[in-house]
């Protein structure tokens, strides 16, 4: 299996649960793969992308990641590791898997929409990874009232731009693209699900329990849990129709695909919020990988 010559579309789902995954309908994505439970090396955003990009992205729970007939152990396999006798999807020389594909010839196009993806922020490391980085998120120095951040999206959200995106590959002799979608993050808006009066409470009160890191496992009733699951759950089922608009644009090209979590989200099963801390809810997130094209 040679995979070096493949365009690149890498996706994470930010924040998405791995039993959000289970719950919903995402039929573009399952047609790449079966849904993998997978664990993340990180907790929040920076870390678990840190080390995706230097090819640690989540690792099934169970077997390996399919590419279409063939199963490996590693989709990307830094040069720098320990040698191994597994089967590598792809060996890569460079700090990370954009300096490879740029020293490759591949053009190096990242999207975004969570802060620490925002490229105006002269303190964030990652949007310097990407030969062009576009970004469609709020910036961290806006207010972060509950009401600036409690909101409808729609531009806001990186695959609203799933068609500009797909032009910008499409006239690309070679791509990486790399994807970050905040729509299943806290507030999980989206053009198909904006805010209702009914939600504001309650994800008012998760930003602050978020935010605070504080233990307080009665903070919602069973049935607000199962109202926030819905609407992560919705959140997904947008992103996979996005999604499979973005990958019916890029028809006649040979990409492989992966789609993850970057890390899940806490709704109090063990008393906490959010994410940032180590817990399985936060730990275990879906993956789906495959090939598209010849
Ligand atoms: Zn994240």
């Amino acid at each position: 299996m040679d995979l070096t010559g493949h365009d690149v579309v890498l996706v994470t789902l930010d924040s998405c649960r791995y039993d959000t995954a289970v719950a919903a309908q995402t039929p573009n994505l399952d047609r790449l793969s079966r849904l993998l439970r997978a664990e993340t090396s990180g907790t929040y955003t920076l870390p678990a992308h840190t080390a995706f990009f230097t090819g640690n992205l989540p690792r099934p729970l169970e077997g390996g990641y399919p590419l279409g007939p063939h199963t490996v152990a590693a989709i990307w396999r830094s040069m720098a590791a320990r040698p191994t006798s597994r089967t590598v999807g792809i060996d890569f020389n460079g700090r990370t898997l954009m300096d490879h594909y740029r020293a490759s010839g591949f053009t190096v196009i990242g999207a975004g929409g969570v802060t620490f993806f925002d490229p105006a922020e002269p303190n964030n490391c990652l949007p310097g990874l990407f030969d062009q980085f576009h970004y469609f998120g709020r910036t961290n120095r806006d207010a972060g009232s509950p009401a600036a951040r409690v909101a409808s999206r729609s531009d806001n959200l990186t695959l609203t731009h799933a068609a500009e995106l797909g032009r910008l590959c499409r006239g690309q002799d070679r791509f990486f693209l790399f994807v970050n979608c905040p729509s299943t993050h806290i507030p999980y808006t989206t053009p198909d699900n904006p805010l209702t009066p009914a939600v504001v409470p309650l994800l008012e009160r998760l930003y602050e329990l978020h935010d605070s890191k504080r233990s307080d496992p009665a903070a919602f009733s069973e049935a607000e849990v199962g109202v926030l699951l819905g609407l992560q759950r919705q959140a997904l089922e947008w992103a996979d129709r996005q999604l499979g608009s973005l990958f019916g644009s890029l028809a006649g090209r040979r990409v492989l695909v992966v789609v993850c979590a970057d890390h899940g989200d806490e709704f109090g099963e063990a008393g906490r919020y959010g994410h940032a801390h180590a817990h399985p809810t936060i730990t275990t997130v879906p993956l789906w990988c495959g090939l598209l094209g010849r």
